[in-house]
């Protein structure tokens, strides 16, 4: 049984100060921790300032991305070390703003899932098709050549330690959610897929989270489907009571 997860995507909003008022507030709305697994991702800015409020306590840290390299002459660039040493568990990797807006690929992409588990951050693998895309029926193809390109190299055990986030990239940010089935049916092909290249048990344990316009109103029926995991929200985590009643659905 693999523990759900709900992860905020803040992208570039929120200043030093604001992150960690949300971050405050998180943790004093929680007495005991959840039952699922919480994850906040805040700009690098305020990464290290959220985890001296998290510290301890449930909420875990994620960074929005890193660079593939270790160190070096990468002006602007923040590497998984770094990342680590700032208090971050996760990372987010191949969002598809990333591909989009900052012209990232698949190769780019598979350096950094192995640079992050170098660093020991767990990666947060963001894999999606466009409208076009789904609409041309090629959902399952698009989705099937981003994960062997983006897993090219990782191991069974490296399986074991990421977590593939489904994000249609027709329902990020644009208030169309895929709807159950249709979420539903591209976990079960990643499933299915992984379960077929580094074997079943991997494949179980696999967290497998949907994003795309999730909101505290159709988190259940998505989390109701059997191979939906838990949830990557943006929008939706940027405000800690929608945020709250998301984990709490
Ligand atoms: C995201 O950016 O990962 C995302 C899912 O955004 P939203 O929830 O706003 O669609």
């Amino acid at each position: 049984m693999v523990r759900p997860i709900i992860a905020g995507n803040w992208k570039m909003n929120k200043t030093v100060a604001e992150s960690v008022d949300f971050a405050k507030r998180l943790r004093s709305a929680y007495p005991a921790p959840p039952e699922r697994e919480v994850i906040i991702a805040p700009p690098f800015t305020a990464l290290s300032a959220a985890a001296e409020v998290t510290r301890g306590s449930f909420i875990q840290l994620a960074a929005q991305n890193l660079h593939e390299a270790e160190k070096g002459a990468y002006t602007g660039e923040i590497s998984g070390a770094m990342l680590r040493e700032a208090g971050c568990a996760y990372v987010i990797v191949g969002h598809s703003e990333r591909r989009t807006l900052f012209g990232e690929g698949d190769d780019r992409i598979n350096r950094k899932l192995l640079s992050a588990l170098r660093a020991s951050l767990k990666p947060i693998f963001c894999v999606g098709e466009s409208l076009v895309e789904r609409e041309a029926g090629n959902m399952e193809t698009v989705v099937e050549h981003q994960l062997k390109e983006g897993l090219n190299n990782l191991t069974a055990d490296d399986i074991g330690l990421i977590v593939i986030a489904y994000e249609p990239v027709w329902a990020i940010g644009t208030g169309k959610t895929a709807s159950p089935d249709q979420a539903g049916q591209a976990h079960r092909f990643i499933r299915e897929w992984i379960a077929r290249r580094y074997g079943p048990e991997r494949a179980a344990g696999l967290a497998i989270l949907y994003g795309g316009s999730v909101t505290p109103k159709n988190i259940a029926d998505l989390l109701a489907q059997p191979d939906i995991n838990g949830a990557l929200v943006g929008g939706a985590s940027l405000e800690v009571d929608s945020f709250v009643r998301i984990i709490g659905s």
